[in-house]
């Protein structure tokens, strides 16, 4: 394992946020899972840093990354499908490219989120009706006493933006996915195109900051509350997207935390509606 100490974590968010962590460790090989887990108080498993928010001032934590795991391996070929074992380290954007290499169709819709395989299988992550779940035959975790298993989909209970293994805290080493042939690319190119439009993509920013309520959108809900460009120090609600936030240079932990509350206040009093946040907040104490 490959081991940095006194990591400016701001360089590892994409909000641009966060202060400075004990160590980020590389995990380079499955065999040390066991070791780290059993001699570090508090681990943070980081993806791209795409969905979690950083507290600032010293993080006494230690930060893994599954970067180094980024294999592809084709476990059964079949006239239908393949069974395709990808690992939790690689960006979605290349495993859509792989699939779109070797003709493999399921995930066009979600092209463009700029999450890892590890943090999207984590959360369930998806888009325009489809969710990485839809997929999924199998994951390989390894759970808090870096015991490694795999486990069925059937094994395992999922549903909008979470799954079993983000209550257990387990982390997810691969996936075995099950896809069929057919690559849509005008789809994918229509997703990544809408993205660029409808998305504030020039600020650091974490997406979407709320889930949606049932039967109602959280942007809609913050704009009709009157809250684009509510802005909180260097912490702004986009125009363009009112779900996310974004950082126009130096926002602060805090300043973001106050967008946050202030959103939920004004949304709950407007249309009693509770936010729950989707971003990941990550607290130093
Ligand atoms: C511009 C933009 C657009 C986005 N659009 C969408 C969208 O359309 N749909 C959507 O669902 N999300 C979207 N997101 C949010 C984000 O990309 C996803 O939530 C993604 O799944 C997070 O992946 P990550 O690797 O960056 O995770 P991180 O932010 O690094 O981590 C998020 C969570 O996953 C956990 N995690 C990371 N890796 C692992 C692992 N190997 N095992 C277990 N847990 C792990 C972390 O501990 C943390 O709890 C968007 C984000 C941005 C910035």
């Amino acid at each position: 394992m490959r081991i940095l100490k006194d990591v400016e974590m701001k360089e590892y968010s994409h909000m641009k946020v966060g202060g400075t962590a004990k160590e980020l460790i590389f995990i380079e090989d499955r065999n040390e899972f066991k070791e780290v887990l059993s001699t570090r108080d508090r681990v943070y498993f980081l993806g791209n840093g795409t969905n979690t928010l950083i507290d600032d001032g010293y993080l006494d934590i230690s930060f893994i990354s599954l970067k180094n795991f980024q294999n592809i391996t084709v476990e059964e070929k079949t006239d239908e499908y393949d069974l395709v074992r990808v690992e939790a380290g690689l960006d979605l954007d290349d495993l859509i490219d792989y699939m779109e290499k070797n003709d493999y169709t399921g995930l066009e819709n979600i092209t463009g989120i700029p999450g890892s395989v590890g943090g999207l299988v984590n959360m369930n992550g998806g888009a325009y009706g489809t969710e990485i779940f839809d997929c999924i035959e199998e994951v390989e975790i390894c759970d808090s006493e870096g015991e490694i298993r795999k486990l069925k989909k059937s094994e395992l209970t999922f549903k909008y933006r979470t799954t079993e293994i983000k209550e257990k805290k387990w982390i997810v080493v691969s996936a075995l996915f099950k896809f069929k042939r057919g690559f849509d690319k005008e789809c994918a190119e229509d997703k990544r195109n809408q993205r660029e439009t409808k998305h504030p993509l020039d600020y650091p920013n974490l997406g979407s900051t709320f889930k949606n309520p049932e039967g109602t959108f959280a942007a809609q809900l913050i704009s009709d509350a009157g809250l684009k460009e509510y802005r909180v120090g260097d912490a702004q609600v986009a125009f363009k997207h009112p779900n996310f936030i974004i950082n126009l240079g130096n926002a602060k932990f805090s300043d973001v935390m106050e967008v946050i509350a202030h959103v939920k206040k004004v949304v709950s009093e407007k249309f009693n509606i509770n936010l729950e946040t989707e971003i990941i907040i990550l607290k130093n104490n």
